[in-house]
């Protein structure tokens, strides 16, 4: 049985002081230990060092937004897997929609970004998802199909092994309209069968979370589905007490 992860996603939030009050409210609240939850914050880079005084020791475990794909060079204000590792990062989201919409990152980047990760140690969590115009003209499984293959072909579907991935309709994220557990399951369990048609061994043992405007008051519903096993949280996890009932939920599940 997969174990379940629950991820937050700051993205371009927090200061100096609100990283603080947050992480020790929310520490507060769940504990020094996740229990069997794998439960993460991935957090600006410039707060890394910040992040890594208050949660070394705990249970919650922290990492990155994004990475290079280069890992030393010219290659001005990029952040490497080696750069990440040395700041205590066990883990790096790949690939997230905002980075392929606003920042053009294509498939092919985004499946050498996780290469990257895997190099340096670090485990990637991939980001894949349709648009709202790709769910109504019907070509989601095209869509999800399109972005595995291509971390399929650059990695091979051994690579996937260690790895986490996360099913992120791009109409939900931040949105506050969430995918009903059942349209999560449905893509899930695709994405899965997708992996599986090649190794069967793989597919079954990687955690697939879901992503997009995951509250405390859905947590449950989607935990419970077959093929979610956990969540990649944006806004729900800038509040203590919102992320920490998503963790509990994880656990309950
Ligand atoms: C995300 O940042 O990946 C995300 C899903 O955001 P939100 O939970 O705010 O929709």
């Amino acid at each position: 049985m997969r174990s379940k992860v629950v991820v937050g996603n700051w993205k371009l939030n927090g200061s100096l002081a609100s990283n603080d009050a947050l992480l020790k409210a929310l520490l507060g609240e769940i504990g020094r230990g996740p229990g069997s939850i794998a439960c993460v914050v991935c957090v600006p880079t410039p707060y890394l060092s910040q992040v890594r005084g208050l949660l070394v020791g705990s249970g919650v475990a922290w990492g990155a937004q994004d990475l290079s794909r280069f890992d030393q060079g010219a290659y001005t204000g990029e952040v490497s897997g080696p750069m990440l590792v040395e700041l205590g990062c066990r883990y790096a989201i790949v690939g997230h929609s905002e980075r392929r919409t606003l920042f053009g990152e294509s498939d092919e980047i985004a499946a050498e970004k996780y290469a990257a990760a895997r190099r340096s140690g670090l485990t990637p969590i991939f980001c894949v998802g349709e648009t709202l115009e790709e769910r109504d003209q019907g070509i989601t499984e095209s869509v999800l199909a399109r972005q595995v293959d291509a971390l399929l072909v650059k990695s091979g579907v051994a690579a996937l092994d260690g790895g986490i991935f996360a099913y992120e309709p791009v109409w939900a994220i931040g949105t506050g309209r969430t995918a009903t557990a059942q349209q999560a399951d449905q893509a899930q369990g695709f994405i899965r069968e997708r992996i599986a048609a090649k190794d069967r061994a793989v597919a079954e043992r990687l955690p697939i979370l879901y992503g997009g405007s995951v509250k405390a008051s859905n947590a449950a519903e989607l935990f419970a589905m077959a093929n979610v096993d956990g969540g990649l949280v944006g806004g729900a996890s800038l509040v203590a007490t919102d992320f920490a009932a998503i963790w509990r939920a994880a656990l309950a599940a």
